[in-house]
Protein backbone atom coordinates (compact mmCIF):
# COMPACT_ATOMS: atom_id res chain seq x y z
CA UNK A 1 0.00 0.00 0.00
CA UNK A 2 3.02 2.39 1.06
CA UNK A 3 4.02 2.71 -2.90
CA UNK A 4 0.65 2.38 -3.91
CA UNK A 5 -1.01 5.67 -3.54
CA UNK A 6 -2.83 7.82 -5.75
CA UNK A 7 -1.72 11.68 -6.58
CA UNK A 8 -4.64 14.26 -6.87
CA UNK A 9 -4.10 16.96 -9.50
CA UNK A 10 -4.13 19.61 -6.35
CA UNK A 11 -1.02 17.81 -4.88
CA UNK A 12 -2.60 15.91 -2.34
CA UNK A 13 -2.19 12.02 -2.02
CA UNK A 14 -5.00 9.28 -1.33
CA UNK A 15 -5.00 5.72 -0.25
CA UNK A 16 -7.97 4.31 -2.87
CA UNK A 17 -8.54 1.25 -0.70
CA UNK A 18 -9.50 3.27 2.23
CA UNK A 19 -11.47 5.99 0.95
CA UNK A 20 -14.93 6.05 2.66
CA UNK A 21 -18.22 6.25 0.30
CA UNK A 22 -18.15 10.67 1.62
CA UNK A 23 -14.99 10.78 0.24
CA UNK A 24 -15.44 9.32 -2.83
CA UNK A 25 -18.27 11.21 -3.64
CA UNK A 26 -17.18 13.91 -2.43
CA UNK A 27 -13.85 13.84 -5.17
CA UNK A 28 -16.73 12.36 -7.96
CA UNK A 29 -18.40 15.33 -7.40
CA UNK A 30 -15.39 17.92 -7.16
CA UNK A 31 -14.24 16.91 -10.15
CA UNK A 32 -17.11 16.23 -12.13
CA UNK A 33 -16.48 14.70 -15.70
CA UNK A 34 -12.78 15.98 -15.93
CA UNK A 35 -10.61 13.54 -17.04
CA UNK A 36 -6.82 12.86 -15.74
CA UNK A 37 -7.11 14.51 -12.26
CA UNK A 38 -5.39 12.09 -10.13
CA UNK A 39 -2.95 9.38 -11.39
CA UNK A 40 -1.10 6.46 -9.76
CA UNK A 41 1.98 7.91 -7.76
CA UNK A 42 4.17 4.82 -8.70
CA UNK A 43 5.30 6.54 -11.91
CA UNK A 44 4.35 10.44 -11.29
CA UNK A 45 6.31 11.05 -14.57
CA UNK A 46 4.07 8.49 -16.89
CA UNK A 47 0.74 9.70 -15.71
CA UNK A 48 -1.42 6.66 -15.24
CA UNK A 49 -4.99 8.26 -15.01
CA UNK A 50 -7.33 7.07 -12.68
CA UNK A 51 -10.83 8.11 -12.25
CA UNK A 52 -14.47 8.05 -9.55
CA UNK A 53 -16.86 6.16 -11.43
CA UNK A 54 -20.76 6.02 -11.05
CA UNK A 55 -20.74 3.10 -8.74
CA UNK A 56 -17.47 4.78 -6.74
CA UNK A 57 -15.22 2.15 -7.66
CA UNK A 58 -11.69 3.41 -8.69
CA UNK A 59 -10.90 2.71 -12.65
CA UNK A 60 -8.04 3.48 -14.88
CA UNK A 61 -8.46 5.71 -17.59
CA UNK A 62 -6.92 3.77 -19.98
CA UNK A 63 -5.90 0.24 -20.30
CA UNK A 64 -2.64 -1.75 -20.42
CA UNK A 65 -1.16 0.76 -18.06
CA UNK A 66 2.89 -0.16 -17.36
CA UNK A 67 3.21 0.29 -13.48
CA UNK A 68 6.66 -0.01 -11.37
CA UNK A 69 7.24 -3.61 -10.68
CA UNK A 70 6.53 -2.83 -7.30
CA UNK A 71 3.30 -0.95 -7.45
CA UNK A 72 0.52 -2.79 -6.15
CA UNK A 73 -1.26 -2.28 -9.79
CA UNK A 74 1.61 -3.73 -11.97
CA UNK A 75 0.57 -7.02 -13.96
CA UNK A 76 2.90 -8.87 -15.87
CA UNK A 77 2.66 -9.03 -19.72
CA UNK A 78 0.35 -11.44 -19.82
CA UNK A 79 -2.10 -9.60 -17.32
CA UNK A 80 -1.57 -11.99 -14.14
CA UNK A 81 -1.52 -10.07 -10.89
CA UNK A 82 1.52 -10.85 -9.03
CA UNK A 83 0.24 -11.25 -5.37
CA UNK A 84 3.02 -9.31 -2.92
CA UNK A 85 1.14 -9.65 0.19
CA UNK A 86 -0.93 -11.61 2.27
CA UNK A 87 -3.45 -8.96 3.59
CA UNK A 88 -4.99 -7.36 0.46
CA UNK A 89 -7.00 -4.00 0.91
CA UNK A 90 -8.96 -3.73 -2.56
CA UNK A 91 -8.07 -0.70 -4.71
CA UNK A 92 -11.59 -0.67 -6.10
CA UNK A 93 -13.71 -0.77 -3.33
CA UNK A 94 -11.94 -0.84 -0.11
CA UNK A 95 -12.74 -5.00 0.93
CA UNK A 96 -9.86 -6.74 2.27
CA UNK A 97 -8.91 -10.62 1.94
CA UNK A 98 -6.35 -12.06 4.53
CA UNK A 99 -4.09 -15.40 2.79
CA UNK A 100 -3.53 -17.56 5.77
CA UNK A 101 -1.03 -20.43 6.69
CA UNK A 102 -4.12 -21.66 8.52
CA UNK A 103 -7.64 -22.23 9.36
CA UNK A 104 -9.50 -20.74 11.44
CA UNK A 105 -12.32 -22.24 11.02
CA UNK A 106 -10.88 -25.69 12.10
CA UNK A 107 -8.76 -26.84 15.13
CA UNK A 108 -7.88 -29.66 16.77
CA UNK A 109 -7.28 -29.51 20.35
CA UNK A 110 -3.74 -31.49 21.43
CA UNK A 111 -1.95 -30.90 18.12
CA UNK A 112 0.86 -28.84 17.88
CA UNK A 113 -0.39 -25.30 16.69
CA UNK A 114 3.43 -24.25 16.13
CA UNK A 115 3.97 -27.28 13.79
CA UNK A 116 0.66 -26.64 11.61
CA UNK A 117 2.15 -23.20 11.18
CA UNK A 118 5.24 -23.79 10.18
CA UNK A 119 5.26 -27.01 8.41
CA UNK A 120 1.99 -27.74 6.95
CA UNK A 121 0.23 -25.41 4.56
CA UNK A 122 -3.63 -26.57 4.90
CA UNK A 123 -5.67 -25.73 2.07
CA UNK A 124 -9.11 -23.91 2.95
CA UNK A 125 -11.52 -26.07 0.96
CA UNK A 126 -14.62 -26.18 2.76
CA UNK A 127 -16.10 -23.26 0.82
CA UNK A 128 -15.18 -23.35 -2.83
CA UNK A 129 -16.03 -25.11 -5.78
CA UNK A 130 -14.33 -28.12 -6.92
CA UNK A 131 -11.16 -26.96 -8.74
CA UNK A 132 -9.20 -28.22 -11.45
CA UNK A 133 -5.94 -28.22 -11.93
CA UNK A 134 -4.51 -28.72 -15.85
CA UNK A 135 -0.53 -29.24 -15.34
CA UNK A 136 1.29 -27.63 -18.18
CA UNK A 137 2.81 -29.84 -20.74
CA UNK A 138 6.26 -28.15 -20.45
CA UNK A 139 7.42 -30.90 -17.48
CA UNK A 140 11.23 -30.07 -19.01
CA UNK A 141 11.59 -26.72 -18.43
CA UNK A 142 12.10 -26.66 -14.54
CA UNK A 143 10.43 -23.74 -13.26
CA UNK A 144 10.64 -22.55 -9.53
CA UNK A 145 7.55 -22.05 -7.99
CA UNK A 146 7.38 -18.67 -5.94
CA UNK A 147 5.84 -18.96 -2.50
CA UNK A 148 2.40 -16.81 -2.38
CA UNK A 149 2.82 -15.04 0.93
CA UNK A 150 0.78 -16.20 4.03
CA UNK A 151 0.04 -14.91 6.99
CA UNK A 152 0.44 -16.51 10.89
CA UNK A 153 -1.95 -15.53 13.60
CA UNK A 154 0.29 -13.10 14.81
CA UNK A 155 1.01 -11.31 11.59
CA UNK A 156 -2.27 -12.01 10.97
CA UNK A 157 -3.47 -10.03 14.35
CA UNK A 158 -0.51 -7.22 13.87
CA UNK A 159 -2.28 -6.62 10.33
CA UNK A 160 -5.86 -6.37 11.43
CA UNK A 161 -4.45 -3.78 14.04
CA UNK A 162 -2.45 -1.49 11.70
CA UNK A 163 -5.89 -1.68 9.13
CA UNK A 164 -8.13 -0.72 11.69
CA UNK A 165 -6.03 2.11 12.40
CA UNK A 166 -5.26 3.05 8.48
CA UNK A 167 -8.94 3.57 8.18
CA UNK A 168 -10.25 5.69 11.03
CA UNK A 169 -6.67 8.09 10.40
CA UNK A 170 -7.15 8.44 6.62
CA UNK A 171 -10.64 9.03 6.70
CA UNK A 172 -9.83 11.82 9.44
CA UNK A 173 -11.23 10.20 12.59
CA UNK A 174 -9.24 10.32 15.75
CA UNK A 175 -8.83 7.33 18.17
CA UNK A 176 -8.12 8.76 21.57
CA UNK A 177 -8.49 4.93 23.61
CA UNK A 178 -7.28 1.22 23.63
CA UNK A 179 -10.96 0.70 24.38
CA UNK A 180 -12.18 2.57 21.65
CA UNK A 181 -9.60 0.97 19.24
CA UNK A 182 -10.81 -2.55 20.22
CA UNK A 183 -14.43 -1.61 19.11
CA UNK A 184 -13.28 -0.34 15.77
CA UNK A 185 -11.25 -3.58 15.25
CA UNK A 186 -14.61 -5.78 15.38
CA UNK A 187 -16.58 -2.92 13.41
CA UNK A 188 -13.56 -3.39 10.67
CA UNK A 189 -13.49 -7.26 10.92
CA UNK A 190 -16.84 -7.38 8.88
CA UNK A 191 -14.98 -6.37 5.65
CA UNK A 192 -11.90 -8.64 6.37
CA UNK A 193 -12.12 -12.25 4.68
CA UNK A 194 -10.25 -14.71 4.63
CA UNK A 195 -9.46 -15.96 1.59
CA UNK A 196 -11.82 -18.89 0.39
CA UNK A 197 -13.87 -18.28 3.21
CA UNK A 198 -17.77 -16.64 2.39
CA UNK A 199 -17.98 -14.88 6.11
CA UNK A 200 -16.10 -12.25 6.91
CA UNK A 201 -13.93 -12.60 9.66
CA UNK A 202 -16.23 -10.73 12.03
CA UNK A 203 -19.42 -12.49 10.72
CA UNK A 204 -18.05 -16.26 12.40
CA UNK A 205 -20.14 -16.94 15.40
CA UNK A 206 -19.91 -19.98 17.98
CA UNK A 207 -23.03 -20.84 17.05
CA UNK A 208 -23.16 -20.84 13.66
CA UNK A 209 -19.40 -21.51 12.87
CA UNK A 210 -18.65 -23.08 15.90
CA UNK A 211 -15.22 -20.11 16.14
CA UNK A 212 -15.58 -16.47 16.86
CA UNK A 213 -12.76 -13.80 16.81
CA UNK A 214 -11.37 -13.02 19.75
CA UNK A 215 -10.00 -9.06 20.50
CA UNK A 216 -9.74 -7.52 24.38
CA UNK A 217 -7.69 -6.27 26.56
CA UNK A 218 -5.76 -8.42 28.82
CA UNK A 219 -6.71 -8.68 32.29
CA UNK A 220 -4.36 -11.11 33.98
CA UNK A 221 -4.58 -15.13 34.25
CA UNK A 222 -6.02 -17.62 36.84
CA UNK A 223 -5.88 -20.55 38.06
CA UNK A 224 -8.58 -22.90 39.82
CA UNK A 225 -8.33 -26.09 41.07
CA UNK A 226 -11.98 -28.45 39.89
CA UNK A 227 -12.23 -31.52 41.39
CA UNK A 228 -8.52 -32.36 41.25
CA UNK A 229 -8.36 -30.58 37.86
CA UNK A 230 -6.34 -27.25 36.96
CA UNK A 231 -8.05 -25.14 35.24
CA UNK A 232 -6.69 -22.12 33.77
CA UNK A 233 -8.25 -18.93 32.30
CA UNK A 234 -7.58 -15.69 30.91
CA UNK A 235 -9.20 -12.62 32.18
CA UNK A 236 -10.17 -9.72 29.74
CA UNK A 237 -11.52 -6.50 29.60
CA UNK A 238 -15.42 -6.98 27.91
CA UNK A 239 -17.08 -4.35 25.43
CA UNK A 240 -18.99 -3.47 28.43
CA UNK A 241 -16.37 -2.63 30.65
CA UNK A 242 -16.85 -5.68 33.09
CA UNK A 243 -14.28 -8.77 33.88
CA UNK A 244 -14.61 -11.91 31.98
CA UNK A 245 -12.93 -15.05 32.31
CA UNK A 246 -11.91 -17.08 29.33
CA UNK A 247 -11.14 -21.09 29.14
CA UNK A 248 -7.97 -22.06 28.11
CA UNK A 249 -5.95 -25.41 28.02
CA UNK A 250 -2.84 -25.23 29.92
CA UNK A 251 -0.17 -26.25 27.27
CA UNK A 252 -2.15 -23.47 24.88
CA UNK A 253 -1.39 -20.97 28.18
CA UNK A 254 1.81 -22.44 28.06
CA UNK A 255 2.81 -21.54 24.36
CA UNK A 256 1.35 -18.17 24.19
CA UNK A 257 3.27 -17.38 27.75
CA UNK A 258 6.29 -18.39 26.53
CA UNK A 259 5.61 -16.77 23.17
CA UNK A 260 5.32 -13.11 24.46
CA UNK A 261 8.37 -14.03 26.87
CA UNK A 262 10.83 -14.26 24.10
CA UNK A 263 8.68 -11.46 21.83
CA UNK A 264 9.40 -8.72 24.12
CA UNK A 265 12.74 -10.15 25.71
CA UNK A 266 11.54 -11.43 29.01
CA UNK A 267 8.75 -8.95 29.60
CA UNK A 268 5.60 -10.07 31.55
CA UNK A 269 1.90 -8.93 30.46
CA UNK A 270 0.69 -6.21 31.52
CA UNK A 271 -1.83 -3.43 31.20
CA UNK A 272 -0.64 -2.65 27.98
CA UNK A 273 -1.12 -6.31 26.77
CA UNK A 274 -4.10 -7.15 24.39
CA UNK A 275 -4.94 -10.92 23.64
CA UNK A 276 -6.54 -11.46 20.36
CA UNK A 277 -7.13 -14.89 17.86
CA UNK A 278 -10.18 -17.00 17.76
CA UNK A 279 -12.30 -18.83 20.00
CA UNK A 280 -13.93 -22.27 19.64
CA UNK A 281 -16.82 -24.39 20.68
CA UNK A 282 -15.56 -27.83 22.11
CA UNK A 283 -17.59 -30.77 23.45
CA UNK A 284 -16.73 -33.01 26.66
CA UNK A 285 -17.14 -36.20 26.65
CA UNK A 286 -20.07 -35.85 28.63
CA UNK A 287 -21.69 -33.88 25.39
CA UNK A 288 -21.62 -30.59 27.20
CA UNK A 289 -20.99 -27.38 24.83
CA UNK A 290 -17.99 -25.37 25.89
CA UNK A 291 -16.02 -22.18 25.06
CA UNK A 292 -11.93 -22.45 24.87
CA UNK A 293 -9.24 -20.28 23.49
CA UNK A 294 -7.57 -22.04 20.54
CA UNK A 295 -5.30 -20.35 18.36
CA UNK A 296 -4.64 -16.83 20.39
CA UNK A 297 -1.89 -14.40 20.88
CA UNK A 298 -0.77 -11.98 22.92
CA UNK A 299 0.79 -8.53 22.27
CA UNK A 300 2.05 -5.46 23.58
CA UNK A 301 -0.32 -2.09 22.21
CA UNK A 302 0.76 1.77 22.56
CA UNK A 303 -1.36 4.07 24.57
CA UNK A 304 -3.50 4.49 21.95
CA UNK A 305 -4.25 0.35 20.91
CA UNK A 306 -1.36 0.55 17.54
CA UNK A 307 0.11 -3.49 17.57
CA UNK A 308 4.18 -2.97 18.58
CA UNK A 309 6.53 -5.70 18.25
CA UNK A 310 9.02 -4.83 20.59
CA UNK A 311 9.39 -1.88 23.40
CA UNK A 312 11.20 0.36 20.53
CA UNK A 313 8.19 0.36 18.49
CA UNK A 314 6.02 1.29 21.56
CA UNK A 315 7.77 4.11 22.66
CA UNK A 316 8.23 5.45 19.31
CA UNK A 317 4.59 5.18 18.62
CA UNK A 318 3.85 6.98 21.78
CA UNK A 319 5.86 9.26 21.08
CA UNK A 320 4.47 10.12 17.37
CA UNK A 321 1.08 9.95 18.61
CA UNK A 322 1.74 12.53 21.00
CA UNK A 323 3.39 14.99 18.25
CA UNK A 324 0.56 14.61 15.74
CA UNK A 325 -2.01 14.78 18.53
CA UNK A 326 -0.70 18.41 19.18
CA UNK A 327 -0.09 19.01 14.97
CA UNK A 328 -3.36 18.75 13.00
CA UNK A 329 -0.78 18.46 10.39
CA UNK A 330 0.45 15.79 10.97
CA UNK A 331 -1.09 12.15 10.35
CA UNK A 332 0.65 9.16 11.20
CA UNK A 333 -0.67 5.61 9.88
CA UNK A 334 0.97 2.09 9.21
CA UNK A 335 0.42 0.04 6.07
CA UNK A 336 -1.43 -3.46 7.13
CA UNK A 337 0.50 -5.41 3.68
CA UNK A 338 4.23 -4.37 4.48
CA UNK A 339 5.62 -5.67 7.62
CA UNK A 340 9.08 -3.88 6.68
CA UNK A 341 7.28 -0.51 7.39
CA UNK A 342 7.03 0.88 10.24
CA UNK A 343 5.00 3.85 9.33
CA UNK A 344 4.50 6.46 7.48
CA UNK A 345 4.00 10.64 8.70
CA UNK A 346 1.73 12.57 6.07
CA UNK A 347 2.71 16.13 6.22
CA UNK A 348 -0.23 18.43 5.10
CA UNK A 349 1.36 20.93 3.01
CA UNK A 350 4.58 18.74 1.65
CA UNK A 351 4.75 16.66 -1.06
CA UNK A 352 6.58 13.76 0.51
CA UNK A 353 5.96 11.51 3.60
CA UNK A 354 7.62 10.46 6.31
CA UNK A 355 8.84 7.20 5.94
CA UNK A 356 9.45 5.37 9.50
CA UNK A 357 11.95 2.29 9.21
CA UNK A 358 12.93 0.52 12.12
CA UNK A 359 16.24 -0.58 12.28
CA UNK A 360 16.56 -4.61 12.69
CA UNK A 361 18.92 -7.72 13.16
CA UNK A 362 18.53 -8.55 9.70
CA UNK A 363 19.90 -7.00 6.56
CA UNK A 364 16.49 -6.25 4.50
CA UNK A 365 15.82 -4.08 1.33
CA UNK A 366 12.69 -1.84 1.19
CA UNK A 367 11.91 -0.07 -2.25
CA UNK A 368 10.37 3.32 -1.99
CA UNK A 369 9.96 6.13 -4.32
CA UNK A 370 12.20 9.13 -2.81
CA UNK A 371 10.47 11.39 -4.85
CA UNK A 372 7.44 10.62 -2.42
CA UNK A 373 9.29 9.39 0.78
CA UNK A 374 12.18 10.54 3.06
CA UNK A 375 13.45 7.76 5.13
CA UNK A 376 13.86 8.02 8.84
CA UNK A 377 14.89 5.31 10.89
CA UNK A 378 14.63 4.76 14.14
CA UNK A 379 16.98 2.51 16.61
CA UNK A 380 17.85 1.58 20.15
CA UNK A 381 20.41 4.55 19.87
CA UNK A 382 18.15 6.81 17.26
CA UNK A 383 15.12 7.20 18.79
CA UNK A 384 12.10 9.42 17.71
CA UNK A 385 11.85 13.15 18.92
CA UNK A 386 10.31 16.09 18.63
CA UNK A 387 13.56 17.96 17.05
CA UNK A 388 14.62 15.28 15.28
CA UNK A 389 11.63 14.74 13.82
CA UNK A 390 11.10 18.60 12.68
CA UNK A 391 14.02 18.95 11.52
CA UNK A 392 13.88 15.87 9.04
CA UNK A 393 10.21 17.72 8.08
CA UNK A 394 11.94 20.95 7.30
CA UNK A 395 14.37 19.57 5.12
CA UNK A 396 11.30 17.93 3.19
CA UNK A 397 10.14 18.93 -0.58
ZN1 LIG B 1 1.23 2.12 -10.14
Amino acid sequence: MYNTKIVLQDGTTICPGYLDKEKKEQLKNEYGTTRGYMWCGCRSDQKLFYRIAEDLKIYPEHNNYKHDRNCCRFRTDTGEEERKTAYVVSDEDGTVTAYLKFNPKKLEFGENVENEESNTEEEITEDVEEEVVIEKEEATTKKESKKEPKLSLPSLIRSINMDTYAEVILNNKKINSRELFSKLVYFRMKKVKVSRMKKSIGDLTLENDGVRFFYFPFAGLVKLEDKGLTKCYIKTIGKDGKVYNNLIFPETLEKLKKEFFKMYGGMEPNKDTMIAGFQYYKKSKSGIKYKVLGRVHLFQTSELGIYCRSILEKETFDTICSITFADNKLKLWIPADDESIGGIIQVSNKQKDILILFRSNKDERITFDNSMYEPFVVGENEPVTKERLYKAIGYME
